[in-house]
């Protein structure tokens, strides 16, 4: 039986897997968490409205039905290109190898602080679930802190979320933790009041959600400041410690703001295993780590490795989880063709589906080719769309008891720290 081992289970690894379900091979799934990750929205997490079990089913669970598909948790270390093997270490510690006919790597990117690694002490990132629950602590930790201070900047500094990056994840956040200190938690406190809570979102760039239509950008960015979102745009990152962050607005001055959360939404690059592909292969990478692949997926230097999702470079695609999904499914029909002896299908082409972002509790916007929406009915979008793409059915429904409560009733029900 052909072979095939996929790395990775977010959108692309899992998507492949289960393109293979009727393929003549078999396959070993071998990723670090033994969870597939929602990662759109992470930062519903973050701000207490759905569970960490609605975003990253099991990948065990969500496989139990395909029979020729073994789940291993494990991080690849090595890739002998030759062998065509890869060295997988355990959780503890001891090595494992397992052997290929082809290979799917969709390890996905991590967070990058452009160059400033020690950046990385003081501000949260948000790309796991790991990241998303230390936000969740931070946030609702402020809150409760700012309780017991009484000196006035000592407070403000405690209730100053500071957000780098003005793209969906750090608007999504921004909003969401206006909605907190606006509204769901306003009833909560006795000694002072929430809506005190700054929440400042920096971004180098004119406007947030650059990659969405100006006027769509518009009106996200005056939904956030109904909100109480204080948008510092052409504005760059010159420091972060402990307390505070320094920021260079467009005139060139230097500020130093006092927060105690500071949150980088702002970069990402390839995950560490890109690299090891590129050392095994001799694969050229992009300047984030990404590696170049063939209209088909593969790599130029190793037709039998395949690269999808995030870690792929093809023809300048963003990072989005559509095109993970879709890259990490035509991977497998390759193969499927290869092992079943039928004519190679035709080069990837990527349908784009649209990109949106949540503002607000109900606000969204959405651009799905010419076509923008924006406010409720963007928001209604965005829900069909994210119910639609939530792995699991269980996992359907109790996102949408959660977010009956939250939109709802102005709740947050998942905020234990
Ligand atoms: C906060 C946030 C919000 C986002 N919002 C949106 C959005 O609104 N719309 C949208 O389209 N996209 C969004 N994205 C992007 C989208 O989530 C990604 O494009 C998508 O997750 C990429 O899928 P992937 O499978 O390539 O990588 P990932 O989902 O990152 O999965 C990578 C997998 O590889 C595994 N892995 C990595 N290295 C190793 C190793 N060495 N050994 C074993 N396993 C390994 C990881 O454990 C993981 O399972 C968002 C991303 C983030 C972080």
């Amino acid at each position: 039986m052909h072979r095939v081992v996929v790395i990775g289970s977010g959108f692309a690894g899992l998507n492949a897997v289960k393109a293979l379900r009727r393929a003549p091979v078999a396959v070993t799934l071998v990723a670090s968490t033994n969870h597939h990750l929602f990662q759109p929205l992470l930062y519903q997490v973050a701000t207490g409205i759905l569970s960490t079990g609605e975003i990253a089913p099991p990948t065990r669970e969500v496989l139990r039905r395909q029979a020729n598909a073994t789940v291993a948790l494990g991080e690849v270390v090595a890739l002998d290109a030759d062998a065509r093997s890869v060295g997988v270490r355990l959780a503890d510690g001891t090595m494992r190898s397992v052997a290929y006919d082809s290979l799917i790597v969709g390890g996905g990117m991590v967070t990058s602080y452009f160059g400033n690694e020690r950046f990385e002490r003081f501000a949260h990132g948000m790309k796991s679930l790991e990241d998303a629950l230390a936000l969740r602590a931070q946030i609702f930790g402020a809150f409760e802190n700012a309780q017991w201070i009484d000196e006035p900047a000592a407070r403000a500094a405690e209730l100053t979320f500071a957000i780098v990056g003005g793209g969906p994840t750090g608007v999504e956040l921004a909003g969401q933790i206006g909605e907190l200190a606006h509204r769901s938690l306003v009833a909560e406190f006795r000694s002072f009041a929430t809506t005190q809570a700054r929440i400042l979102l920096f971004d180098g760039a004119p406007r947030i959600l650059p990659t969405f239509p100006e006027r769509l950008s518009a009106r996200a960015a005056a939904a956030l400041e109904r909100l109480g979102v204080e948008l510092h745009l052409g504005t760059t990152v010159a420091d972060i410690d402990g307390e505070s962050i320094t920021v260079a607005g467009p005139d060139g001055a230097r500020r130093r703001i006092p927060a105690h959360t500071r949150i980088w939404a702002a970069g990402v690059r390839a995950a560490p295993l890109a690299q090891i592909v590129a050392d095994a292969t001799g694969a050229a990478t992009d300047r984030l780590g990404r590696l170049a692949v063939a209209e088909d997926c593969s790599l130029r230097e190793r037709p039998e490795i395949f690269v999808v999702g995030d870690m792929m470079d093809l023809a300048g695609l963003p990072g989005l989880a559509e095109v993970a999904m879709q890259s990490g499914r035509h991977a497998a029909r390759v193969i499927a063709a290869r092992a079943g002896g039928d004519a190679p299908p035709r080069p990837f082409r990527y349908h784009d589906l649209g990109t949106m972002a949540a503002v607000s509790r109900t606000s969204a916007v959405a651009s799905f080719g010419r076509l923008g929406l924006s406010g409720r009915i963007g928001w209604l979008a965005w829900l069909v769309v994210h119910l639609a793409f939530l792995t699991g059915f269980k996992n359907r429904v109790t996102t949408v008891v959660h977010w009956a409560i939250t939109f709802l009733g102005n709740a947050r029900e998942e905020r234990a720290i």
